[in-house]
């Protein structure tokens, strides 16, 4: 039986040599148009949802883990959309994969939550995070961040103003929030704990 590794190997919905493409993206889409990220992905709706409502957008879906993309690379095998790609890293790696202001926006969605003390700077919306996405994020770029976790929400928020950058809007209740809820795409997270009942949390910040 072939294994997710070699599945994602044949993939053309992978881009494989992801290092290779920092500062030339817009050639992997054959075009100009502005690239949107999701770190941490998981199985990839969201982020095929919002490539299918936004052609003029491209989109980049990153995952550490095989078996889960493998997820993403099989839903797109029966909707291939033209405006997303998918890459296998770490996300600590992020600025060796995309130049200085090449991506237009960053979505961080359910981030894993690591609840000890001594792993904060792997938690993606952590200040050393913030710091690689300062090094890749357009002037005017945002980045959006979603959860129901509370104390991965309060954490975020302290990290803002450390790392320089500035809060633009935020929610304890998004989806009751008319605001903040237009156009919102759900994930595959927030559809779970949400039907369970839990309040799902949103920032959006950006820096000067
Ligand atoms: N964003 C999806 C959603 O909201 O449904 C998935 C959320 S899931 C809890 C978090 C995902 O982030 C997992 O699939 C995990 O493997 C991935 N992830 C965690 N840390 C990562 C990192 N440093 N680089 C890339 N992906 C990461």
């Amino acid at each position: 039986m072939t294994g997710s590794r070699e599945m994602i190997a044949d993939s053309r919905f992978v881009v494989h040599e992801p290092f290779e493409n920092k500062g030339k993206w817009n050639q992997v889409f054959g075009n100009d148009q502005p690239i949107q990220i999701e770190i941490g992905m998981g199985k990839g709706r969201f982020m095929m949802d919002l490539a299918a409502a936004n052609p003029n957008i491209n989109y980049i879906g990153i995952e550490k883990y095989s078996t889960v993309l493998l997820r993403a690379i099989q839903k797109m095998e029966e909707n291939a959309l033209p405006n997303l790609r998918f890459i296998r890293m770490d996300a600590e790696d992020i600025c060796e994969v995309f130049d200085k202001g090449e991506v237009a926006k960053i979505y961080l969605n359910f981030s894993d939550p690591w609840p000890k003390d001594r792993h904060a700077k792997r938690r993606l919306p952590s200040r050393q995070f913030l710091e690689r996405y300062d090094a890749i994020l357009a002037k005017d770029g945002r980045i959006e961040f979603k959860t129901d976790n509370t104390d991965l929400f309060d954490f975020a928020l302290e990290e803002i103003e450390p790392a320089g950058w500035q809060l633009e809007a935020a929610t304890r209740d998004l989806h009751h929030d008319e605001k903040m809820l237009a156009g919102n795409i759900m994930t595959e997270y927030e559809e779970k704990f949400s039907s369970l009942g839990n309040p799902i949390y949103k920032y959006i910040i950006y820096r000067n």
